[in-house]
């Protein structure tokens, strides 16, 4: 497996299954060495890593919850321990607690603030050393078109995901200096498990002028060529959309 990611090292939080999956796979598959980080259950990451060594690929499974600091700096630990250096970091982990806002408890508003935000926040900062040393890293977060565009009943979700192209730009003009990019993906409605309940989907295919959902692959493609050098390394502080031109600046 040669490819325009040999050497590299990559983790993806959140990557058992989705989007997070098909940005592992896509990564591997250019040679990144890969942490598929999961939360709880280790059977799907397993699954994922041996799919990527079935391919001739590397890649090892790392629990951490992502909202919490001590499991962030342990999962970046781990990976510094086995592989040596970070190259990129790709914040994808996400939930959503919809709900129309009045009906919207602080629990669920502070559920996605603590992950969908500040688990953006904990790995960036853990990483971000590392690439600051190293002088060179790729950081992807992971946003969603409603946090540009808003989406009824997702008020903590689209205003974490908001938060989190702001915090890129912030983190793009901090970084840049020591040749640290960073960048904001943000999809439409893709075909994962996150969307898999949406009931309203012919009321959904009207706002989506290529009129169908999203492939998580057809995201993956997007990370896998912001992740490339020297393709992407004049790239830093922008949001791009995957969306079937739902949204367009
Ligand atoms: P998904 O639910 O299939 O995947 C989310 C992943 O995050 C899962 O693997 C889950 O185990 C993991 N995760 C959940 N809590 C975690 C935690 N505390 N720590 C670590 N990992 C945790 O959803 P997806 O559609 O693949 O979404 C991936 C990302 O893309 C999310 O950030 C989501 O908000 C974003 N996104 C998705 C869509 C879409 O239409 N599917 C659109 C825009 C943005």
């Amino acid at each position: 497996m040669a490819g325009a990611l040999d050497g590299k090292v990559a983790i993806v939080t959140g990557s058992s299954r989705g989007i997070g999956k098909a940005a592992a796979m896509a990564l591997a598959e250019q040679g990144a060495k890969v942490v598929v980080n999961y939360a709880r259950s280790s059977e799907a990451a397993d699954a994922v890593v041996a799919d990527i060594g079935g391919a001739g690929g590397e890649a090892i499974a790392l629990q951490a919850d992502v909202s919490k600091a001590d499991q962030v700096d342990a999962m970046v630990k781990a990976t510094m321990d086995k592989f040596g250096r970070i190259d990129v970091l790709v914040n994808n982990a996400g939930i959503t607690r919809d709900t129309l806002l009045l009906r919207m408890k602080p629990d669920a508003w502070q559920a996605v603030i603590d992950l969908n935000l500040t688990g953006v926040f904990l790995c960036t900062r853990a990483v971000s050393k590392i690439m600051l040393k190293q002088r060179s890293g790729r950081i992807i977060n992971i946003s969603s078109v409603a946090g540009l565009m808003g989406n009824p009943g997702q008020a903590n979700y689209s205003a974490a995901k908001a938060g989190v192209i702001g915090f890129t730009k912030t983190i793009a003009k901090e970084l840049a200096p020591r040749g640290v990019t960073a960048n904001a993906v943000a999809p439409g409605f893709i075909a994962t498990d996150m969307t898999e309940e949406l009931k309203n989907t012919e009321e959904i295919l009207k706002f989506i002028p290529l009129g169908r959902y999203g492939q998580p692959e057809e995201v993956a493609g997007l990370i896998r060529f912001l992740a490339a050098d020297p393709a992407a390394a004049y790239i830093t502080g922008q949001v791009m959309n995957v969306d079937g031109g739902m949204v367009m600046h």
